[in-house]
C-alpha cells in the first residue's frame, strides 16, 4: 500500500522541535500573566457565519481561505482562521462584560487558512493573541503595544525587529479618508492591479498594503489616513504615542499600514522581522471599536493583536531558545540486579520531579553512555556489579566529564541537590 502523507501546508511539529515551541509558549504565558491577561480557550471550529461577519465579506480570508464544511446536522462550520471573532463571540455569549468593564484575555493555538503554502506561510499555523475589550482609552492601546514589544524584544529577543504604528481613523473621519483616497484614485485606478481595483470598491484602504510594485508606486503619493484624522482620533493617537515614548518603546510611524474593514478603527500596528524574507510580518494588531456591534453586541471598543508563532520561531536565534541545555539523569546499568536497583532509583527520582531515563532495549554499557549523551542529560549514574556489592554508584557529570562515587542511599538526595543548584 502507498504511504500516506500529511496535508500540504500543515506541518508536523516533531519531538526534536517541540521543546523549542514549549519554551516560547511558556515564556509568552509568563509575560501575559504579568500584564494581567487570562487565557481563554475557544473551540477550533465555529459557525461559518461568525467568521463571515467578524472578518468581513470581501476579505481574502472569507472569500478564498476558509476551511468550511457542512456537518452531519447540515450546519455550516469553519475551522477558525483567526482568534478575534471567537473571543468576541465568547465575550458576548458569556456576558463577560458583567464581571469587569475591561476584559483582558489571551489565546494560543492553531489557526487554519487555505493559503498558498510557502516558506513562513502555512495552512495550519499557530497564533498567540490578546484581546482587551471594553475601553477606548489610549492607555489600553499603549499597554497592548507595550506587551507586544515586551514579547518580541525582551522575551524572544528577535534581532532587528521593527514595530510599525499608524492610525486609520474612526466612524467620524473614515468617510473623509475614503473620499480623499477614492478621489485620488479616480483618474489613476486603472493602473492598480486587478485585485486592488476590486478592493477599491469594497474596502479601499486595503490598496495600501498591496505588495505589487505598480500599486506601491501609486499609493506612495496617495492621501494617507493619518492626514485626515478628526480631532478626537488625532488626540487619541498623540496620547498613545506619548505613552509609548514615556515607556521608551521604539516604533516607527508607517502611514501605509492599514486594516481594511470599517470596524477597524484608530490604532493599527504590526511587527516585522526584515530578515524573514517575503513573509516578514511576525505580528499584527489594532483597535476594532466597531466589531462588537457587528457581532450583535452593544457598541463596545476593543483592541488586540496576534503573533504568528512559526515566524517567531524562525526569528529566534537557536541559542536564545535554550538549545543544548542539559537536564536530568540517565541511569546506566550492568547486569540484571543493577538494572532492578536502577529502576527503583529512577522511580524515586521521577517521583521527586527529576527527568530520569534508563535503557529499555538491552544496550551495552557503552551503548547506554552513548544514549545518555544523545539525550543530553546532565548526569549519568552508573551502576555496575562491583559497585552494587559496595552499595555504591558512580555519578558522572556529562558536561565536565568528571566522575565521583556516591553511596547508593545518598544518590537521590545528591541528585536532588545538584538539580536544585543547577536551576538557581
Ligand atoms: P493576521 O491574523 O493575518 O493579522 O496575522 C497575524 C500574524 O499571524 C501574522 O503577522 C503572521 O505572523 C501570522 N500568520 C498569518 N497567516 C499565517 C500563515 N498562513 N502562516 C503562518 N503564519 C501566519
Amino acid at each position: 500500500m502507498s504511504k500516506l502523507k500529511g496535508v500540504r501546508g500543515a506541518p508536523d511539529i516533531l519531538p526534536r522541535e517541540s521543546s523549542r515551541w514549549q519554551r516560547v509558549e511558556d515564556a509568552a504565558r509568563a509575560v501575559l500573566r504579568r500584564y494581567g491577561y487570562a487565557e481563554i480557550r475557544t473551540p477550533v471550529f465555529e459557525r461559518t457565519e461568525l467568521f463571515v461577519r467578524g472578518i468581513g465579506e470581501g476579505t481574502d480570508i472569507v472569500e478564498k481561505e476558509m476551511y468550511t464544511f457542512t456537518d452531519q446536522g447540515q450546519e455550516s462550520l469553519t475551522l477558525r482562521p483567526e482568534g478575534t471573532a471567537p473571543v468576541v463571540r465568547a465575550y458576548l455569549e458569556h456576558q463577560m462584560a458583567a464581571q469587569t468593564p475591561l476584559v483582558k484575555v489571551f489565546y494560543l493555538g492553531p489557526m487554519f487558512r487555505r493559503e498558498r503554502p510557502q516558506s513562513g506561510r502555512y495552512r495550519q499555523f499557530h497564533q498567540i493573541g490578546v484581546e482587551a475589550i471594553g475601553s477606548d482609552q489610549p492607555s489600553v492601546d499603549a499597554e497592548v503595544i507595550a506587551l507586544l514589544s515586551a514579547l518580541m524584544v525582551e522575551e524572544f529577543r528577535i534581532p532587528d525587529v521593527q514595530l510599525r504604528l499608524n492610525s486609520i481613523g474612526d466612524a467620524a473621519c473614515r468617510p473623509q479618508i475614503r473620499d480623499r483616497l477614492l478621489r485620488y484614485m479616480r483618474d489613476r485606478g486603472a493602473q492598480l492591479c486587478p485585485d486592488c481595483q476590486r478592493k477599491l470598491q469594497r474596502n479601499p484602504l486595503r490598496v495600501f498594503d498591496c505588495k505589487q510594485e505598480g500599486c506601491q508606486r501609486l499609493v506612495a503619493e496617495a492621501p494617507k489616513p493619518l492626514e485626515s484624522l478628526c480631532q478626537s482620533c488625532a488626540d487619541h493617537f498623540a496620547q498613545v504615542r506619548g505613552l509609548l515614548d514615556l515607556l521608551k518603546i521604539v516604533y516607527t510611524i508607517d502611514d501605509r499600514l492599514v486594516r481594511g474593514l470599517d470596524y477597524y478603527t484608530r490604532t493599527a500596528f504590526e511587527v516585522v522581522n526584515p530578515r524573514l524574507g517575503a513573509q516578514n510580518a511576525v505580528a499584527g494588531g489594532g483597535r476594532y471599536d466597531g466589531l462588537i456591534e457587528v457581532m450583535g453586541g452593544p457598541s463596545t471598543p476593543g483592541i488586540g493583536f496576534a503573533i504568528g508563532l512559526e515566524r517567531v520561531l524562525a526569528s529566534i536565534p537557536a541559542e536564545a531558545a535554550g538549545e543544548g541545555v542539559r537536564e536530568g539523569v540517565y541511569i546506566a546499568t550492568v547486569g540484571q540486579e543493577a538494572h532492578r536497583t536502577g529502576l527503583l532509583l529512577l522511580q524515586e527520582l521521577r517521583h521527586r520531579g527529576v527527568r530520569g531515563l534508563i535503557d529499555l532495549e538491552g544496550r551495552s554499557l557503552k551503548g547506554q553512555m552513548r544514549q545518555a549523551n544523545k539525550e543530553r542529560v546532565r548526569y549519568c549514574l552508573i551502576l555496575g556489579g562491583d559497585e552494587l556489592t559496595k552499595r555504591q554508584a558512580t555519578l558522572r557529570d556529562m558536561a565536565k566529564a568528571e566522575e565521583q562515587p556516591v553511596a547508593l542511599d545518598q544518590v537521590v538526595a545528591r541528585l536532588l541537590k545538584l538539580e536544585q543548584s543547577g536551576k538557581s
